[in-house]
């Protein structure tokens, strides 16, 4: 696998590490390793990004992460790895953050669930854009919400021909089963910055599927 180009855009430390441990539960610490060595990334084992907010990781070792996954796994075991990887990272510690936002106290609780997805989504992007280089938005249409991230440290560097942004996904439909009280969601990649789309876009159909 090819070293990914340097990016000046950084992820803050403690959502790799989250994302880290994530994947470390799912696959072990060999599975881990492996993954660390075919990303050239050699120097983070059991040498894991301190748990603070500094930005120091870059969005390309970040994408490389992902690839490795998906070299190592194949497409689909890699997806399979990347979507649970990005939930329970989710819903391990990134939803501290959304607490942090009000998401999770006792008014958020019982509104109804339109009324929850339309402060919770936001509120999930404005956590990624406040504390790393991943600007993200939120757009609301009749039936979804499209979520777009203008740039994206999953795909950093990437030249495919399918969308392959699937942490992302995996984080997006954690939180959505925080924000709306345990449903699950339909989340589907519609564009993709490694296909030569200007942004990452995610398509959040409103009714839960579960
Ligand atoms: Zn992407």
């Amino acid at each position: 696998m090819d070293p990914v180009p340097r990016s000046e855009y950084n992820y803050a430390n403690k959502i790799v590490l989250i994302s880290i441990n994530a994947l470390e539960e799912i696959m072990g610490k060999n599975g881990l390793n492996a993954i660390l060595n075919l990303a050239h990334l050699p120097h983070l084992i059991d040498n894991y990004p301190p748990n603070n907010l500094d930005r120091e990781f870059n969005f390309a070792d970040f994408s490389a992460l992902n690839t490795a996954l998906e070299e190592l796994y194949g497409p689909k075991g890699g997806r399979g790895l990347a979507l649970r990887a990005g939930r329970e990272a989710f819903a391990d510690s990134l939803r501290n953050f959304g607490a942090m936002a009000g998401v999770g106290d006792m008014a958020f609780k019982v509104l109804p669930l339109p009324a929850k997805l339309r402060i919770g989504v936001p509120a999930m992007a404005r956590i990624f854009t406040q504390i790393s280089d991943q600007l993200s938005t939120v757009e609301e249409r009749e039936n979804e919400f499209v979520y777009t991230i203008h740039r994206c440290p999953v795909c950093w560097g990437r030249k495919v021909d399918k969308p392959v942004c699937f942490i992302a996904i995996g984080l997006l439909q954690g939180g959505l089963k925080w924000v709306s009280g345990g449903s699950e969601f339909r989340v589907n990649e519609s564009k993709c910055i490694a296909m030569g789309d200007e942004v990452c876009e995610f398509v959040i159909q409103k009714i839960p599927i579960g």
